[in-house]
């Protein structure tokens, strides 16, 4: 892959890049079509698939990650991606078992709250595979999806102090007809479970009413108390956190207005859901 990347640099050929687990839906491919869009009909598009083992923790669900390598190269095939860039374990983390692979990257700010806080090793994992992906692939644009907020604006970061020669671009979450955003881990609900996930869309959409309808700021601890409840009257959904925040800063706020971000991760049933948006 490094050597392919090298050569398109050489020759002026520019790449964009678009980094997965795999298991692709409508908003992935939204990615990679923003992705062709950027670099034009003369450059590349890589999307890379690999479900990276150092941004799970032991009780997650590493090993029952859903994955479809027959329909995933499809759907990069019908969205024009002109390369898959699928790594094994053996090739990313080299020795990693045996104690001879000891290097991360980590992000000590924006990282810090949220999905850093409930799942404390992830955004070290993902920090450290990404930068790795963008080594090897060298991209001249790399586009990630506004679903994983935070994640975004880590990269972001990680790409401004490292020096990373490269643009970041953040793009629309995907959302099913009923308001749920598109997830890989949506395959894991139950009949049940899937007609409850619609909650977190449902929460996102009432603090967006409820700051627009309100003359001045809202205060978080009583806007947070009416969505908290609108969690637990669904029998198998479980709060893991609803936090409002500056979308640049991540820097928590108590007084809620237009422009304040939302995010919330959900638990429905054993699946872990996210969302969030602009209110
Ligand atoms: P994942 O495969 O879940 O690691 O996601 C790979 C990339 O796709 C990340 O940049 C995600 O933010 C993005 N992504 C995931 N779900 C969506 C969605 N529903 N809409 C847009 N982008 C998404």
């Amino acid at each position: 892959m490094q050597r392919l990347a090298l050569a398109w640099k050489r020759s002026g050929t520019r790449v964009g890049f678009v980094p997965t687990m795999g298991y692709l839906h409508e908003g992935h491919v939204s990615l990679a079509r923003d992705a062709r869009r950027r670099v034009g009909k003369s450059g590349i598009v890589v999307v890379s698939i690999y479900v990276n083992p150092t941004q799970f923790a032991p009780t997650e669900d590493l090993s029952r990650y859903p994955r479809d390598w027959a329909r995933d190269t499809k759907s990069c095939r019908e969205a024009g991606v002109d390369v898959v860039f699928a790594p094994t374990d053996a090739s990313m983390y080299a020795g990693r078992d045996a104690g001879r692979y000891s290097t991360y990257v980590v992000e000590e700010s924006l990282a810090k709250g949220m999905e850093g806080a409930s799942r404390p090793a992830h955004f070290r994992g993902v920090t450290t595979v990404v930068a790795k992906l963008f080594n090897v692939v060298l991209p001249d644009v790399a586009v990630f999806g506004a679903k994983d907020w935070q994640q975004a604006a880590v990269i972001r970061r990680m790409v401004a102090d490292l020096n990373f020669p490269l643009k970041i671009v953040v793009a629309p979450t995907w959302r099913e007809a009923d308001g749920l955003a598109m997830s890989s881990r949506n395959a894991y609900l139950s009949p049940a479970e899937r007609s409850q996930a619609v909650v977190l869309a449902r929460v996102l959409a009432e603090a967006r009413a409820s700051v627009r309808k309100s003359r001045g700021p809202v205060q978080a601890s009583s806007l947070r108390a009416r969505l908290e409840a609108m969690v637990a009257v669904q029998p198998d959904a479980r709060l893991d956190y609803l936090e409002f925040f500056d979308p640049e800063t991540m820097v928590p706020t108590e007084r809620v207005g237009r422009g304040t971000h939302l995010a919330l991760a959900v638990f429905v049933g054993k699946t872990r859901l996210i969302d969030n948006g602009r209110l």
